[in-house]
Protein backbone atom coordinates (compact mmCIF):
# COMPACT_ATOMS: atom_id res chain seq x y z
CA UNK A 1 0.00 0.00 0.00
CA UNK A 2 1.33 3.28 -1.11
CA UNK A 3 0.85 6.65 0.72
CA UNK A 4 2.49 10.25 1.33
CA UNK A 5 1.52 13.88 1.47
CA UNK A 6 -0.46 15.34 -1.33
CA UNK A 7 1.89 16.31 -4.40
CA UNK A 8 4.55 14.06 -3.19
CA UNK A 9 3.80 12.08 -6.95
CA UNK A 10 1.82 9.20 -5.70
CA UNK A 11 -0.68 9.13 -9.07
CA UNK A 12 2.70 9.85 -11.29
CA UNK A 13 4.42 6.60 -9.65
CA UNK A 14 1.18 4.57 -9.42
CA UNK A 15 0.91 5.45 -13.18
CA UNK A 16 4.59 4.62 -14.30
CA UNK A 17 3.95 1.05 -12.30
CA UNK A 18 0.96 0.54 -14.76
CA UNK A 19 2.92 1.86 -17.94
CA UNK A 20 6.32 -0.63 -16.91
CA UNK A 21 4.29 -3.35 -15.40
CA UNK A 22 0.95 -3.88 -16.67
CA UNK A 23 0.60 -6.77 -14.88
CA UNK A 24 0.58 -5.08 -11.85
CA UNK A 25 -3.33 -4.38 -10.35
CA UNK A 26 -4.09 -1.31 -8.99
CA UNK A 27 -7.26 -0.70 -7.07
CA UNK A 28 -9.50 1.97 -8.11
CA UNK A 29 -10.90 4.21 -5.55
CA UNK A 30 -14.23 5.17 -5.33
CA UNK A 31 -14.22 9.34 -5.04
CA UNK A 32 -17.17 11.90 -4.56
CA UNK A 33 -14.57 14.65 -5.56
CA UNK A 34 -15.39 16.00 -9.13
CA UNK A 35 -13.10 14.54 -12.05
CA UNK A 36 -10.12 16.43 -12.82
CA UNK A 37 -9.67 17.05 -16.95
CA UNK A 38 -8.42 13.53 -18.33
CA UNK A 39 -9.63 11.58 -15.41
CA UNK A 40 -11.56 8.66 -17.02
CA UNK A 41 -14.84 7.50 -14.63
CA UNK A 42 -13.78 3.40 -13.71
CA UNK A 43 -10.30 4.04 -14.49
CA UNK A 44 -8.70 6.66 -12.53
CA UNK A 45 -11.73 6.65 -9.66
CA UNK A 46 -15.40 5.72 -9.67
CA UNK A 47 -16.80 9.09 -9.08
CA UNK A 48 -19.95 8.76 -6.91
CA UNK A 49 -22.04 11.23 -5.42
CA UNK A 50 -22.63 11.91 -1.32
CA UNK A 51 -25.65 9.69 -1.54
CA UNK A 52 -23.59 6.73 -3.18
CA UNK A 53 -20.79 6.98 -1.27
CA UNK A 54 -23.50 6.50 2.00
CA UNK A 55 -24.63 3.69 0.58
CA UNK A 56 -21.17 1.64 -0.09
CA UNK A 57 -20.21 2.71 3.67
CA UNK A 58 -23.62 1.39 4.91
CA UNK A 59 -23.31 -2.10 2.51
CA UNK A 60 -19.95 -2.35 4.29
CA UNK A 61 -18.28 -2.25 0.76
CA UNK A 62 -15.12 -0.31 1.90
CA UNK A 63 -11.88 -2.12 3.21
CA UNK A 64 -11.48 1.78 4.03
CA UNK A 65 -12.52 5.72 3.71
CA UNK A 66 -11.48 9.25 4.59
CA UNK A 67 -12.43 12.51 4.34
CA UNK A 68 -9.58 14.44 2.59
CA UNK A 69 -9.85 18.05 1.61
CA UNK A 70 -13.27 17.92 1.82
CA UNK A 71 -13.74 15.03 -0.44
CA UNK A 72 -14.54 11.12 0.80
CA UNK A 73 -12.21 8.51 -0.68
CA UNK A 74 -12.10 4.87 -0.09
CA UNK A 75 -11.06 1.25 -1.56
CA UNK A 76 -13.86 -0.81 -2.95
CA UNK A 77 -13.42 -3.96 -0.86
CA UNK A 78 -14.59 -6.82 -3.04
CA UNK A 79 -12.40 -5.96 -6.33
CA UNK A 80 -9.49 -6.22 -3.58
CA UNK A 81 -10.43 -9.44 -1.91
CA UNK A 82 -11.13 -11.16 -5.70
CA UNK A 83 -7.53 -9.97 -6.69
CA UNK A 84 -5.81 -11.17 -3.57
CA UNK A 85 -7.71 -14.50 -3.35
CA UNK A 86 -6.33 -15.44 -6.91
CA UNK A 87 -2.74 -15.29 -5.29
CA UNK A 88 -1.60 -11.86 -6.69
CA UNK A 89 -0.75 -8.61 -5.20
CA UNK A 90 -3.23 -5.52 -5.23
CA UNK A 91 -1.51 -2.10 -4.97
CA UNK A 92 -3.60 0.29 -3.07
CA UNK A 93 -2.57 4.27 -3.45
CA UNK A 94 -3.97 5.99 -0.40
CA UNK A 95 -4.03 8.60 1.99
CA UNK A 96 -2.49 8.48 6.04
CA UNK A 97 -5.89 7.96 7.63
CA UNK A 98 -7.12 4.57 5.14
CA UNK A 99 -3.42 3.47 5.44
CA UNK A 100 -4.00 2.88 9.50
CA UNK A 101 -7.49 1.50 8.70
CA UNK A 102 -5.65 -1.03 6.17
CA UNK A 103 -3.03 -1.25 8.60
CA UNK A 104 -5.94 -2.33 11.89
CA UNK A 105 -7.40 -4.25 9.90
CA UNK A 106 -4.71 -6.02 7.50
CA UNK A 107 -1.43 -5.74 10.07
CA UNK A 108 0.53 -8.19 7.34
CA UNK A 109 0.05 -5.55 4.79
CA UNK A 110 3.39 -3.52 3.55
CA UNK A 111 2.73 0.06 4.09
CA UNK A 112 4.58 2.05 1.91
CA UNK A 113 5.83 5.45 2.41
CA UNK A 114 6.41 7.98 -0.79
CA UNK A 115 8.59 10.87 0.53
CA UNK A 116 9.63 13.86 -1.62
CA UNK A 117 13.40 14.57 -2.06
CA UNK A 118 12.68 18.11 0.23
CA UNK A 119 10.16 19.68 1.57
CA UNK A 120 10.81 22.66 -0.76
CA UNK A 121 10.38 20.21 -3.43
CA UNK A 122 6.97 19.33 -1.87
CA UNK A 123 5.52 23.03 -2.19
CA UNK A 124 6.71 23.64 -5.66
CA UNK A 125 5.08 20.37 -7.05
CA UNK A 126 2.16 21.39 -5.25
CA UNK A 127 1.83 25.19 -6.75
CA UNK A 128 2.96 23.67 -9.57
CA UNK A 129 -0.36 21.23 -10.47
CA UNK A 130 -2.30 24.76 -10.95
CA UNK A 131 -5.46 22.59 -11.09
CA UNK A 132 -6.71 23.93 -7.85
CA UNK A 133 -7.93 27.15 -6.07
CA UNK A 134 -5.07 28.90 -3.46
CA UNK A 135 -7.66 27.72 -0.74
CA UNK A 136 -7.30 24.06 -1.48
CA UNK A 137 -3.25 24.41 -2.19
CA UNK A 138 -3.03 25.56 1.33
CA UNK A 139 -5.11 22.90 2.60
CA UNK A 140 -3.94 20.22 0.77
CA UNK A 141 0.07 22.05 2.35
CA UNK A 142 -0.65 21.53 5.53
CA UNK A 143 -2.63 18.32 5.47
CA UNK A 144 1.39 17.32 3.55
CA UNK A 145 3.29 18.18 6.40
CA UNK A 146 1.01 16.28 9.02
CA UNK A 147 1.69 13.53 6.84
CA UNK A 148 5.25 13.67 6.52
CA UNK A 149 5.27 13.79 10.52
CA UNK A 150 3.66 10.62 10.05
CA UNK A 151 6.13 8.22 7.55
CA UNK A 152 7.50 6.65 10.74
CA UNK A 153 4.62 4.63 10.98
CA UNK A 154 5.83 2.99 7.77
CA UNK A 155 7.43 0.01 6.53
CA UNK A 156 9.84 1.47 3.74
CA UNK A 157 10.37 4.85 3.00
CA UNK A 158 10.81 5.84 -1.11
CA UNK A 159 12.33 8.56 -1.95
CA UNK A 160 10.50 10.01 -5.04
CA UNK A 161 13.68 11.50 -6.69
CA UNK A 162 13.03 9.87 -10.07
CA UNK A 163 9.64 8.99 -11.02
CA UNK A 164 10.66 5.48 -12.82
CA UNK A 165 13.51 4.94 -9.96
CA UNK A 166 10.59 5.12 -7.44
CA UNK A 167 8.49 2.99 -9.46
CA UNK A 168 11.00 0.12 -10.03
CA UNK A 169 11.40 0.07 -6.41
CA UNK A 170 7.93 -0.15 -5.66
CA UNK A 171 7.34 -3.32 -7.88
CA UNK A 172 10.54 -4.76 -6.20
CA UNK A 173 8.62 -4.48 -3.37
CA UNK A 174 5.55 -5.59 -4.17
CA UNK A 175 6.37 -8.69 -5.87
CA UNK A 176 8.98 -9.60 -3.11
CA UNK A 177 7.90 -13.17 -1.40
CA UNK A 178 7.20 -11.79 1.83
CA UNK A 179 5.89 -9.82 2.59
CA UNK A 180 4.54 -8.47 -0.29
CA UNK A 181 2.13 -4.81 -0.52
CA UNK A 182 -1.12 -7.26 -0.13
CA UNK A 183 -3.53 -6.23 3.10
CA UNK A 184 -5.38 -9.96 4.02
CA UNK A 185 -8.81 -10.36 5.08
P1 LIG B 1 -6.57 13.30 -5.30
O1 LIG B 1 -7.80 14.14 -5.06
O2 LIG B 1 -5.35 14.15 -5.45
O3 LIG B 1 -6.76 12.32 -6.43
O4 LIG B 1 -6.37 12.41 -4.00
C1 LIG B 1 -6.30 13.01 -2.75
C2 LIG B 1 -5.76 12.02 -1.74
O5 LIG B 1 -6.67 10.94 -1.57
C3 LIG B 1 -4.43 11.39 -2.15
O6 LIG B 1 -3.56 11.44 -1.03
C4 LIG B 1 -4.80 9.97 -2.50
O7 LIG B 1 -3.74 9.07 -2.22
C5 LIG B 1 -5.95 9.74 -1.55
N1 LIG B 1 -6.82 8.62 -1.95
C6 LIG B 1 -7.14 8.22 -3.19
N2 LIG B 1 -7.95 7.15 -3.14
C7 LIG B 1 -8.12 6.85 -1.84
C8 LIG B 1 -8.83 5.83 -1.13
O8 LIG B 1 -9.48 4.95 -1.69
N3 LIG B 1 -8.77 5.88 0.22
C9 LIG B 1 -8.07 6.82 0.90
N4 LIG B 1 -8.06 6.73 2.22
N5 LIG B 1 -7.38 7.78 0.26
C10 LIG B 1 -7.40 7.80 -1.08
Amino acid sequence: MLSGPSGVGKGTVVAEVRRRHPDVWVSVSATTRRPRPGEVDGVHYHFVDEAEFDRLIAADGLLEWAEYAGNRYGTPVAPVRAQLASGRPALLEIELQGARQVRARAPEAQLVFLAPPSWAELVSRLAGRGSEPAAVQERRLAIAQAELDSSGEFDVVVVNDDVARAADELVGLLTAPSPGLVPGE
